[in-house]
């Protein structure tokens, strides 16, 4: 189960998408399941790449629309695990409106969002997920909106499995992305994981003096939907851990009358050749 494959990653030095690939493929592993029986799937940006650095099924989709592939594939192919990947720019930006029905939906996918609140491909420009006042070139004197919050926006649209990590701590990142793989729904994990070239606000020096981890916080509870909302609020988003998990709401899939236990590609069409032609003629 080596989830390793010989392309050699072209993020720069130190990028925080290196330990995000690491940990995905551990977490594959760790979960037992065969290279074959995963796919990664991921939209543009520097993020974007991982499809191609790790030995499974990989995708690189189009901006945005990391989520309506991945979604595809599992309902075509129930046996594959899936995993989505992005930016912040990616999903919370072109692709917002396909992440916030995707966490509604609760389809049993995995969602892997690496948040370094800035372009880092296109040469650093504002990201949705750039604090206000933040300078770049695209922005010289400052944001004038404030970010976007993406745990109280998950957990506000529905979403089953909230979890957020942090690109140093690869033995918290691989046990979130094992435990959201295992999740039967959608698994909504945002990664802080930092762009060295272009931002020089939220460094890992920045992470590392802001985050507080959930497991340090006395009495939190992860199935407790309200003190979630209440904590990720008070710490302005700035945890790691499981957040929300609430594991009582089918899935999607579950929910589908009628879904057979045939996967749709393993699935005979009943259509002749004769039909089919004549189909293909009418489109024509
Ligand atoms: Fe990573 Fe930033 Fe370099 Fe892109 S530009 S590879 S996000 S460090």
């Amino acid at each position: 189960k080596d989830f390793r494959n010989s392309v050699k990653p072209n993020w720069c030095p130190g990028c925080g998408d290196f330990s995000v690939q690491a940990a995905i493929q551990r977490a594959a592993a760790n979960v037992g399941i065969e290279p074959h029986e995963l796919a990664v799937v991921a939209g543009i940006g520097c993020s974007g790449r991982i499809a191609g650095y790790i030995n499974s099924y990989g995708f690189h989709g189009i901006h945005g629309r990391a989520l309506p592939i991945a979604q595809g594939l599992k309902m075509a192919n129930r046996n594959l695990n899936v995993i989505a990947s992005g930016g912040d720019g990616d999903g919370f930006a072109i692709g917002m409106g396909h992440t916030i029905h995707a966490v509604r939906r609760n389809l049993d996918i995995t969602y892997v969002v690496m948040d370094n609140q800035i372009y880092g491909l296109t040469k650093g420009q504002t990201s949705p997920r750039s604090a206000e006042g933040f300078v770049t070139k695209s922005t010289p004197v400052g944001a004038i909106e404030p970010s976007v919050k993406p745990l109280e926006l998950a957990l506000s649209s529905g979403a089953t499995f909230v979890a957020q990590g942090f690109s140093t701590d690869i033995k918290e990142l691989t046990a979130l992305i094992e435990e959201g793989i295992k999740h039967k729904g959608f698994s909504f994990i945002n990664v802080f994981s930092p762009c060295v070239t272009y931002n020089k606000v939220n460094t890992y020096e920045w992470f590392k003096e802001h985050l507080t981890k959930l497991s340090d916080i006395e009495g939190y509870d992860s199935s407790n939907r309200d003190l979630a909302m209440q904590t990720v609020m008070e710490k302005e988003g700035l945890v790691t851990g499981i957040i929300y998990q609430n594991t009582e709401t089918p899935s999607y899939q579950e929910k589908l009358d009628g879904y057979s236990d045939q996967p749709l590609v393993d699935t005979e069409l009943e259509m002749n050749k004769e039909r089919f032609d004549e189909l293909v003629k009418e489109f024509m």
